[in-house]
């Protein structure tokens, strides 16, 4: 039987060996592990293991989740293998009337992609007295999906957000093509590279824009060898 520990094992392994291969060392690659389909005692197990980063894509379901896990991370203290706290990304596509509640839930957005969400994060980060550090999603797909700045307003859009007082943009976020062709696949993947490059080459963010998120359970080696440093896995630990 597969258990999750033995899953997130394998994923482990299939990291180390694509990071051996495009020569980076293992741990400039972060696994965000996406919780949203995941039942309450999978997720606890995972962060027994030692993964403190966790993705949702919906902010209702987000909150329900954190509250048990927040609970279960309290009621677990003497365990030294349950850390104080874990870190909850957003990574699915934000309303703006669910802005403030994200905030109180999340430690990144990584899925900004319109200049009006952006503000309307900044206007609420501000209220709270909080600084957030968020992701500048593109679509590097060619296809036209419905979510991710088209590649032609990502630099222009990176340069907006960064003069949003109490948003951090630490990097960028994308998704592959929903093809089996992994060349397509590749080349979204560079593409994205490629942004993230011109970015930090033209000093358009500071120092800590550091983070490509891209690749999932079907193409996360992939992502490595185009220069991720974070991926977001779900259905291959959860399912
Ligand atoms: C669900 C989801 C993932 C994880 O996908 P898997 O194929 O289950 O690994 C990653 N990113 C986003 C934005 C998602 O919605």
């Amino acid at each position: 039987m597969n258990t999750i520990a033995d899953k997130l094992k394998k994923v482990q392994d299939e990291v180390a060996k694509a990071c051996a291969r495009a020569g980076r060392r293992e741990k400039s690659v972060k696994v965000v592990v996406v919780t949203k389909t995941a039942a309450i005692p999978a997720i606890q197990e995972v962060i027994r293991q030692g993964f403190v980063d966790l993705g949702e894509n919906r902010v209702q379901h987000l909150k329900q989740v954190a509250e048990d896990i927040q609970t279960f991370l309290a009621d677990n203290q003497d365990d030294p293998n349950i850390p104080d706290k874990v870190h909850w990304h957003m990574i699915g596509h934000l309303q703006r009337n669910k802005v403030k509640q994200t905030l109180q839930l999340c430690k990144m957005v990584q899925s900004v992609d319109t200049l009006r969400l952006a503000e309307e994060l900044n206007t609420q980060s501000h209220k709270l007295g909080i600084h957030t550090d968020i992701l500048l999603q593109i679509n590097c797909s060619g296809e036209p999906q419905k979510y991710g700045a088209p590649v032609g307003a990502a630099i222009h859009l990176a340069e907006q957000f960064t003069t949003m007082g109490n948003l951090r943009l630490v990097g960028l976020m994308t998704m592959a093509p929903l093809t089996m062709d992994k060349n397509r696949v590749r080349s979204s993947f560079a593409r994205a590279r490629e942004i993230f490059e011109e970015i930090h080459k033209e000093r358009i963010a500071g120092a800590k824009f550091k983070h490509l998120s891209m690749g999932m359970s079907q193409d996360f080696q992939i992502a490595i060898e185009e220069g991720a440093t974070m991926l977001r896995i779900g259905s291959a630990i959860f399912s």
